[in-house]
C-alpha cells in the first residue's frame, strides 16, 4: 500500500516511511492510495480480541513491515490497557452506549495511538541501527501519552514542550513523575502558541533536525488516524446486529483526528449511519458543519481543553475526499483559508455529520445530569457528547478521557470525586522537569546535550 500527500506534490511512501515523514514535505498529509474493502470480512472480524483486530485491520495498510514484527508490536501496544476488553462498551440507555476509550496508561484515548506510534519508533530504531529523538509540543494529553508510549525505550529520546503553569497539574505529573532516564518535560515560559513556535523553528534548522535525528509526534501522523479507525470497528461489532446500521458515533472533537478514524473506517464498506461532531465553547468545527463556513475565531479556555483549538489540523484530509481528491482543488481551499482565515464551502455535504457545541456553563450541567440520570460520572470532553443527542438513531458516546482527570470540575457538578489508583500514586513521586524559555537556540542546546 502506498500513501499520497492530500497536496498532491510529494511522492507516494510506503507505510514506514509515511509515518516516520509525518507532515509531507509539500505541506499536506499523507492518506491511503486507495481504501480497502472491509465489508465482506465483517463476519470474520467480530470473533477477534482487540490487538488481533487491530492487527487484521492494520496489516491491509503496514504492507511494508514484517507481519510477525507488526503482530508483536501491535500486541505489547495494548499490554498496558488495565481493563480486559481494552476498549469496553458499556450501555447506558435502550439505544445510548459508552465507549471508554480511557483505560491506557494515561487515561485518555491518545494512549491507543501512542502506544502503537511508540513501539512503532522503537522497532524502526532496531532495524536501522540508529536512535532518534522524538520532539513535540502539547497542551495536555498528547504530550503525556507521547511519553508514554516511548518511555524506557533503547535508543530513543523524547522531549515535549508546555506552557509552566498552563497545563493541568496531574497532566504535568503524567508528564514529570515517569523517572524515566529518556524523558525530557521542558516547561516553556509563555504560553502553548510560544511553545509551538519554538518548536516550529527548531523542525526548520534542517542541519540540527538531520544531526540529531529529530522526529515529531503531533495529531497529524498517519499512525494516528490509522490506528484510531480499530477502536470504532471493535465497537460496531460489540453492538446488537439490530442496531448497527442505525448508529451514530458521538465524538468530541478538537483536531478532527478521532472523527475523522470513523469516517474513514465507513469509507471502508463498515455500515455505520453517522458521526456527531461535539465542540465545546471552541466550535469552527460546529459552525463548519452547521453552516458551510469554516471561519477562524480566538480560543477561549474551557473546561475541556483538549478541544481548545482554533485550526484543526486533520481536517485537511476530510477536505481532499470533499474537493473530490483532487490536489489542485485542495491546494487552492488550504491557500484561501490561510490567507483570509475562512473559507466558504458552495456544496457542502454534510449528510454524513451532525454537530453540537457546549458551553462551559452547559459541561457541568450535563455531567449533573448524565450523573443522576444513569448513575455515569463522564469527564469534562465526553459531556459534551452528550448535548441535543439524537432521538432516532444509537448513539454511541467516545469517551475520551477518564473522569479522574478532572476531580474538580466532577466534584462541583456532582459532589462526588472520581480517583484513579495511577494517578493517586503520582501524586507522592518527584517532579522532574526543565524550565527553558521559549527560545529555538537554548532548545537546541538542551536537545544536544541530552539527546540520544
Ligand atoms: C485530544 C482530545 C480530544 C480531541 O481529539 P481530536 O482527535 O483532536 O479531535 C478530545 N478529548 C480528549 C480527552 C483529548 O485528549
Amino acid at each position: 500500500m502506498r500513501f499520497l500527500s492530500t497536496r498532491g506534490q510529494t511522492e507516494p511512501l510506503g507505510f514506514s516511511a509515511a509515518v516516520a515523514t509525518g507532515l509531507a514535505p509539500d505541506g499536506g498529509l499523507f492518506l491511503p492510495e486507495t481504501l480497502p474493502d472491509l465489508s465482506g470480512e465483517l463476519a470474520d472480524f467480530a470473533w477477534l480480541g482487540y490487538a488481533d483486530l487491530c492487527y487484521e485491520f492494520l496489516r491491509r495498510f503496514a504492507t511494508d513491515v514484517e507481519p510477525t514484527a507488526l503482530k508483536e508490536l501491535v500486541a505489547r501496544s495494548y499490554r498496558h490497557f488495565t481493563h480486559p476488553a481494552i476498549a469496553p462498551l458499556e450501555q447506558l440507555g435502550e439505544n445510548l452506549f459508552v465507549l471508554e476509550l480511557f483505560h491506557g496508561p494515561t487515561l485518555a484515548f491518545k494512549d491507543f495511538a501512542l502506544q502503537f506510534l511508540g513501539n512503532f519508533y522503537e522497532h524502526q530504531c532496531r532495524l536501522r541501527g540508529e536512535t532518534i529523538n522524538v520532539l513535540g509540543a502539547t497542551s495536555g494529553d498528547t504530550g503525556a501519552a507521547a511519553i508514554h508510549g516511548l518511555l524506557g525505550k533503547p535508543g530513543v529520546a523524547i522531549f515535549i514542550l508546555y506552557p509552566d503553569g498552563r497545563i493541568a497539574p496531574l497532566q504535568e505529573r503524567q508528564m514529570a513523575c515517569t523517572g524515566a532516564a529518556n524523558v525530557f518535560p521542558i516547561a516553556i515560559e509563555g504560553t502553548f502558541d510560544d511553545a509551538q513556535a519554538a518548536l516550529k523553528d527548531v523542525f526548520g534548522d534542517q542541519d540540527f533536525r538531520t544531526q540529531h535525528r529529530l522526529s515529531a509526534v503531533n495529531s497529524i501522523n498517519l499512525a494516528r488516524v490509522l490506528v484510531q479507525c480499530v477502536y470504532y470497528l471493535y465497537a460496531w461489532l460489540r453492538l446488537p446486529v439490530a442496531k448497527r446500521q442505525n448508529v451514530e458515533f458521538v465524538v468530541p472533537t478538537g483536531n478532527f483526528g478521532n472523527v475523522l478514524a470513523g469516517w474513514m473506517l465507513q469509507k471502508m464498506g463498515v455500515p455505520i449511519r453517522g458521526f456527531k461532531i461535539a465542540t465545546n465553547q471552541n466550535d469552527i468545527l460546529y459552525r463548519l458543519f452547521t453552516t458551510g463556513e469554516y471561519r477562524l475565531a480566538p480560543v477561549a479556555p474551557s473546561l475541556a481543553p483538549s478541544m481548545d483549538i482554533q485550526v484543526a489540523s486533520n481536517l485537511e484530509r476530510f477536505l481532499y475526499y470533499a474537493a473530490g481528491r483532487d490536489p489542485a482543488r485542495l491546494r487552492k481551499i488550504m491557500e484561501t483559508f490561510k490567507a483570509t482565515g475562512a473559507y466558504r464551502f458552495e456544496h457542502f455535504n454534510a449528510d454524513t455529520f451532525t454537530a453540537s457545541h457546549c458551553t462551559d456553563a452547559e459541561i457541568s450541567a450535563i455531567t449533573r445530569q448524565v450523573y443522576q440520570k444513569y448513575g455515569y460520572i463522564c469527564d469534562p470532553h465526553t459531556a459534551c457528547g452528550f448535548k441535543d443527542l439524537s432521538r432516532d438513531r444509537v448513539s454511541v458516546m467516545l469517551a475520551t478521557a477518564s473522569p479522574a482527570k478532572f476531580p474538580d470540575v466532577i466534584r462541583a457538578a456532582t459532589g462526588r470525586e472520581p480517583t484513579h489508583p495511577s494517578l493517586e500514586a503520582l501524586k507522592s513521586r518527584l517532579i522532574v522537569r526543565h524550565l527553558l524559555k521559549a527560545d529555538p537556540a537554548g532548545i537546541k542546546a538542551f536537545i544536544a546535550e541530552h539527546g540520544v
